[in-house]
This record gives structure tokens, C-alpha cells and sequence, in this order.
């Protein structure tokens, strides 16, 4: 009910689950580019102290149980323990998770984040009851509540949010039930890890160059972007032939889920596990199936590019295979105080108490910003502590995409501190529906600025090309996930058998049509029909619609800025001070987007269409140029 705030950027953490695989810098690393947990607890025994502490006042919690019906007084007295409960709570958590990422392989880490994930646990339990006890009391007696203790107000938002789960909640009977059928709703996903991760036995083969490369998923995704056509081909073939070998397994697996899925949606009242997802952050329905309509009919922007790709890289038949080979290479390096600087730059249109307030931030030592032997990989925002700053992990490589991962991680991080300054502790907790708006919202921003500074025409290719790439993986891609995931989901509904080959069909249905297979805009071999088996967003349950979503938020808000004026520029300051004060729809209709209507999706169409534009103008240019030397 009074939720905790995220981790975020939970997708980047998932998919690199693992410790970081890169070199370690030779040198210490300088001090002002390591996080001071100080911030947190001066020494690890204040943490112990505090853990024991948070422990030993849960009972506290627990016992104010059943005095609900006392009054007013009894009810603003619990949001305020719970208040100062959440307080001490993220806290510990906190200090123990950034602590256990810097070193993965440090036991005393990964034992202080297993106590801290048990009192997480224990703090859930500790206050289970009070959602419950607010729908038994009722939506009259609470609002006579609100109306006899003024001070209750600023909770009206948590109270109606609670209440909103009437109609989905059963019996206390029932309720246990579910509670308990909830045990086995893990495994088909545990069984999906295990078959992915450990026991499928992955291929070696020999690349042109005579090195033995082994495919597993890493092994994949790295030789895959291969310049040398024989090569990527050979990495394609060999993994998804394995991976097929275990696709009825998978498909299984994958039944299993969408089957543990419908039973909560069936027993819970909800009409499809699609609105029941959605539910949580009450979003219409109209979301998604807008935004997989206007993606549908503007496809031939997607088909465009991949033209264009295709005679960057001087294909005439363009394959599946080809599509993760980069099509300019970078023309610089960036260290991280180049990083720093472009990107305070490229916050400029956000006017002087954003860029000055990200400017000082990265002088504080909140960021842990180069991979070390055994630190955690991929890059997170981490806010847990309302009150507090938050912390940023990185993984810096000096190249273009650390730029933009730096841009995109302290557009969450500014998102907390303006939340945190504006809100109210019950109130400050955004959703991943707006923030990550807010967090592309930079890298559109600093797209832009480093266009408008690019030098020479084969910059200006380099950053277009990488624009427009993450519009072809964040939006269509995951467009396209989502729509699969829509689907399979109404095939099970409709009582549809699902198997592994079904599901291959399926996949391979949608996977053609948005590459434009069937207009010759490029070949799909039926073999990477089988890329569905590699996904594990699909256990996720519409969770990746939202970066699609967000990256055309985030086109639209910054469509906004550069083109208007102060007025617009508040617009999008105030919904990121808004922090979760409403539910997320509601947070982009006050700020002047209805993300159920085309136009979000149409905005970043209209800047994919621009950047095409630019790009193809500038190619020729080069290859004038080059006609002419
Ligand atoms: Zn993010």
C-alpha cells in the first residue's frame, strides 16, 4: 500500500545478473568516482546495530493490529509508525545491497544483504494487515476519518489506492489459499533459469579468425555483432539450433507460467491478465492497445531504417543475422569527466536548478562509476531511502553508450531528489511508467546536443545511427515482446493447447511482420523463429510494454522543451517534483499527454522520420565523398 521505492532500471539488473566480465582498471580508482556509504551508517557496526534495532521494533508495528476502528488518531498514528518504519527499513536495505554489488564474490556482502532481505520480508509481513483492516472498515468510515482529522488528508491518495483492491480481494479463507498456491507460481520460471543458465549443454565453434568461441548467451550476444558475415552467421545457427533442441521444455515451462498466471487473474476477478497487470498502477487498458495499433501502422519507419542499415553496411539481401552489426564505428572515446560535462551540457533546456543541482551531484561521491573484479554489471539507479540521495551504479567503459547510460541513470536519480524535495514520505515513490520517461527523456536530450555539436559528417552518422537504433530495440522491439506476450496470453484464455511449437509460430508470425519479411525489407531464416526461447521478459508479465511506452513519453516531453518555451519546461519539471502523489496515468494527463491517445507514439515517430531523414542526407553526403577522393 505505502510502497517502497525501487531499484530501478530492474530490467538492466536482471538481464546482467552476473558479476562484471571487464577488465578492471589497473590503478586505484579515484576516490571521487567510488560511492561513500558513510551517507548511510558510519561504520558496519552501526548497521548491525540498526538491523538489530529495525528487527526488534516490528512487534511495534504488528500490534497496532486491530486499533483501526479506534478513530482518526489511530489511523494517522499507524502511517506514521509505518512512516518511520519504511525509514529504517530501506535504509538497512540500502547500505546491504549497494555494499553486496561492489563485490559479488564477497561472502560477508552477500550475507549482509540475506539478513536485510529477511527483514525486508519481515517488515511485509508486519503490515499485511493493513489493507485488509482499511477495506473491512469501508470507503464511508474512512472518509469521515479524512474529514475529522485534517492531518489525514495528505494520505487520501494510499487510502483510496488501498480501497480501489475491493472488488479483487477475497475471504480471509481464500486469501490463504492463494497465498499458499503463490509457492508454486515460481517454479515454471526457476525451471526456464535453470534449463537457460546451467544445463543445456551450449556449442563451440571455430570463428574465421581461428578462435574458439563457446555460445552460450554471453558467447552470443557477444560474437553475434561479428563484421564478418560467416561468422554471426555460424554464432545464429549454432544457438538457436541448440535452443530448439529444448523447445518443448521451454514451451512447457512457459505454459506453466501463462496457466499459474490465469489462475490468480480467474480467482481474483479480473477480466484478462493483461488489465489485471495493469491494474496495479490502474493504467487503462487503452495503453497498450494503443500503442501496439499506432506501432502496427507505422512499421514502414522501422522498414525504412533497416534499408538504410542494410546499404550502410553494403548488404544487398539483409538476414536476421545481420541485424546486431554496428553500422558506424565511434569517433571518439569519452573518460568520465567528459561524460559528466557533455551531459550537464545536454541538460541545459531543462533550465538552471535541474543542470546545477545534476552538475553538484556528481561531485558528491554517489555514484560507484568503473567495473571492478567482482562488482556487479549493468548500471542502477538505487533511491530506496525517502529523505536521502540516491545512489548510481555504473559500469563506465569511456564509450558512447556510458554517455548515455550516465544520462539516462541521473535522469532517476533527479527524478528522486525533485520527488523527495516536493513530496511528502507516503507520496514520493514513482512508478516505472514515469520514470523511466523521465531517465530516456535525458538520452533523447543529450542525442541532441551532441548532433548540434558534431563536427564532421561521420560524427553526425555515428550519432544518428545510435538514435536510431535504440528506437529499433526500446520501442519496436519491446512493442513487439509485448504484443507476443498479448497473445499467447489470449490463446490460453481462449482455452488454445500451447506448446513449444505453437508458441514458435506465434513468435514467428509477429517477428516477420515487424522486419517487413514479407516485403523483402528483410530475410528471417524459420530457425530465428526460435528466438522467444531466449527471452526471459515473457515470466515477467507485461512489465517491458512500459520502456516503449517511455521512450515515447520521453520523445514527447523532450519535443516539448527544445521547441517551446518556460511553460513547457515547467509542465515537465512538475511531473517529475510529482514523484507518485497520483497514479502514473493521471501524472502525464496533468502534464499535458494522454498516454492512451496516439500522440506520445506518434511524437516518436515523427522523430524517428526526422532522424531518417538526416541520416540518409548525411550518408550521402559521405558516400559523395568519398565517390569523389
Ligand atoms: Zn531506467
Amino acid at each position: 500500500m505505502i510502497g517502497n521505492k525501487p531499484t530501478v532500471c530492474l530490467l538492466t539488473a536482471m538481464l546482467a545478473l552476473g558479476a562484471s566480465t571487464l577488465s578492471a582498471q589497473e590503478e586505484t580508482p579515484d576516490p571521487r568516482w567510488t560511492w561513500d556509504l558513510t551517507d548511510l551508517y558510519e561504520t558496519e557496526d552501526d548497521w548491525n546495530a540498526a538491523l538489530e534495532e529495525a528487527l526488534a521494533s516490528l512487534g511495534g508495528l504488528a500490534a497496532l493490529k486491530g486499533t483501526l476502528s479506534d478513530g482518526p488518531d489511530a489511523l494517522l498514528a499507524l502511517f506514521e509508525a509505518n512512516n518511520a518504519m519504511n525509514r529504517k527499513v530501506t535504509r538497512v536495505f540500502q547500505y546491504a545491497s549497494l555494499g553486496a554489488d561492489e563485490d559479488l564474490g564477497n561472502p560477508r556482502g552477500q550475507e549482509r544483504r540475506q539478513q536485510a532481505q529477511r527483514l525486508f520480508s519481515e517488515y511485509g509481513q508486519s503490515v499485511a494487515w493493513i489493507q485488509p483492516e482499511m477495506m473491512a472498515l469501508g470507503r464511508e468510515t474512512l472518509e469521515g476519518y479524512i474529514e475529522a482529522l485534517p492531518a489525514l488528508e495528505i494520505y487520501r491518495f494510499n487510502i483510496e489506492d488501498a480501497l480501489r483492491y475491493q472488488p479483487h480481494t477475497l475471504g480471509d479463507e481464500a486469501e490463504s489459499v492463494i497465498a499458499a498456491a503463490g509457492l508454486m507460481q515460481a517454479a515454471p520460471f526457476n525451471i526456464y533459469g535453470l534449463l537457460a543458465n546451467s544445463e543445456i549443454p551450449w556449442p563451440t565453434i571455430t570463428l574465421s579468425t581461428g578462435e574458439e568461441a563457446f555460445i552460450n548467451s554471453q558467447g552470443y550476444s557477444r560474437h553475434r555483432t561479428s563484421r564478418v558475415y560467416e561468422d554471426r552467421r555460424a554464432v545464429f545457427d549454432a544457438f538457436w539450433n541448440t535452443w530448439g533442441e529444448y523447445k518443448g521444455t521451454a514451451g512447457q515451462s512457459l505454459s506453466a507460467h501463462l496457466t499459474a498466471q490465469l489462475f490468480t487473474t480467474r480467482v481474483r476477478n479480473y477480466d484478462d491478465t493483461l488489465t489485471r497487470n495493469l491494474f496495479q498502477d490502474n493504467l487503462p487498458r487503452s495503453v497498450y492497445d494503443t500503442l501496439v495499433r499506432v506501432t502496427n501502422e507505422n512499421l514502414p519507419s522501422l522498414h525504412r531504417f533497416l534499408e538504410l542499415k542494410a546499404r550502410v553496411l553494403g548488404l544487398e539481401d539483409m538476414g536476421y543475422e545481420d541485424i546486431y552489426v554496428s553500422m558506424v564505428e565511434p569517433p571518439r572515446d569519452y573518460t568520465i569527466e567528459d561524460t559528466v560535462e557533455l551531459v550537464n551540457r545536454a541538460m541545459l533546456p531543462l533550465g538552471e536548478t535541474y543542470s546545477d543541482k545534476l552538475a553538484e551531484s556528481a561531485n558528491e561521491r554517489w555514484m560507484s562509476v568503473f567495473p571492478s573484479p567482482g562488482k556487479r554489471s549493468g548500471a542502477y539507479m538505487s533511491g530506496f531511502v525517502y529523505g536521502e540521495h540516491p545512489y548510481i551504479l555504473l559500469n563506465h567503459l569511456d564509450d558512447y553508450n556510458s554517455v548515455s547510460t550516465y544520462a539516462h541513470e541521473w535522469g532517476h536519480g533527479m527524478h528522486q531528489i525533485l520527488a523527495n524535495e516536493s513530496q511528502p514520505q507516503n507520496l514520493a515513490s514513482f512508478s516505472i511508467f514515469t520514470t523511466e520517461a523521465a531517465a530516456i527523456a535525458n538520452e533523447l536530450l543529450t542525442q541532441t546536443y551532441m548532433l548540434s555539436s558534431a563536427t564532421t559528417d561521420e560524427e553526425r552518422l555515428y550519432y544518428l545511427g545510435y538514435a536510431l537504433e535504440q528506437i529499433r530495440t526500446t520501442f519496436f522491439r519491446q512493442t513487439m515482446f509485448s504484443e507476443f506476450e498479448g497473445e499467447i496470453y489470449a490463446a490460453m484464455e481462449r482455452g488454445e493447447p500451447i506448446s513449444g511449437d505453437r508458441i514458435t509460430q506465434m513468435y514467428g508470425e509477429i517477428l516477420r511482420r515487424y522486419h517487413g519479411a514479407d516485403e523483402g525489407v528483410m530475410r528471417i531464416e524459420e530457425l530465428y523463429h526460435n528466438e522467444w526461447l531466449f527471452v526471459p521478459h515473457f515470466y515477467f508479465n507485461f512489465y517491458v510494454f512500459q520502456y516503449a511506452t517511455s521512450i515515447a513519453g520521453a520523445a514527447y516531453f523532450t519535443e516539448q522543451i527544445l521547441k517551446g518555451g518556460d511553460e513547457e519546461r515547467e509542465n515537465y519539471l512538475s511531473f517529475l517534483r510529482a514523484g507518485g502523489s497520483k497514479h502514473p496515468y493521471d501524472l502525464f494527463m496533468d502534464a499535458g499527454l494522454d498516454m492512451a491517445s496516439p500522440e506520445p507514439y506518434e511524437a516518436l515517430i515523427r522523430r524517428m522520420d526526422e532522424l531518417l531523414d538526416d541520416f540518409e542526407a548525411t550518408l550521402n553526403r559521405v558516400e559523395a565523398a568519398r565517390a569523389a577522393d
